[in-house]
């Protein structure tokens, strides 16, 4: 009998802690969660901001033949890109370099691809200028290249 009643407070007490337990962590659960909710609204709120500061930030690629602007393109679009009659380049996941070029010395077409505003890519006898440039005058442009 005796080992009986204790087995059963034995039992008894375990389990009131183990809800003590559990409705703090229920707690502990529904702060989080409801923590998680907020932080996801805010990203939910933000981030579409976020990203549309970047979109506008977004490096391009500038066309120049003859020291003219020949167009202006999103690096984020993969394109081909004729260039007059004699170049030919190509956007590739946010990279320019020249794939075609009828000039003699095809320095452009071996030139590595660029990516920033650190380099371009010059094809000297069809006075092709490949440059990164930054979108913060992209009305001005969108403007002039139509
Ligand atoms: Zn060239």
């Amino acid at each position: 009998m005796l080992t009986r009643e204790s087995g059963l407070l034995l039992e008894a007490a375990p389990r009131k802690n183990k809800s003590n337990y559990k409705r703090k962590l229920f707690t502990k659960a529904d702060a989080l969660l409801l923590a998680a909710t907020a932080v996801l609204a805010v990203f939910l709120i933000v981030f579409p901001v976020l990203r549309g500061m970047d979109a506008s930030k977004q490096p391009k690629l500038e066309i120049l033949v003859e020291n003219t602007r020949y167009g202006v393109y999103p690096l984020t679009e993969n394109k081909t890109i004729q260039i007059g009659d004699g170049n030919v380049c190509e956007i590739r996941d946010g990279e320019v370099f020249m794939v075609k070029a009828d000039c003699p010395d095809e320095i452009c077409v071996h030139s590595r691809p660029i990516s920033d505003r650190s380099r371009t890519i010059v094809c000297l006898p069809n006075k092709v200028i490949l440059q990164i440039i930054d979108s913060d005058g992209k009305d001005e442009y969108d403007m002039i290249s139509g």
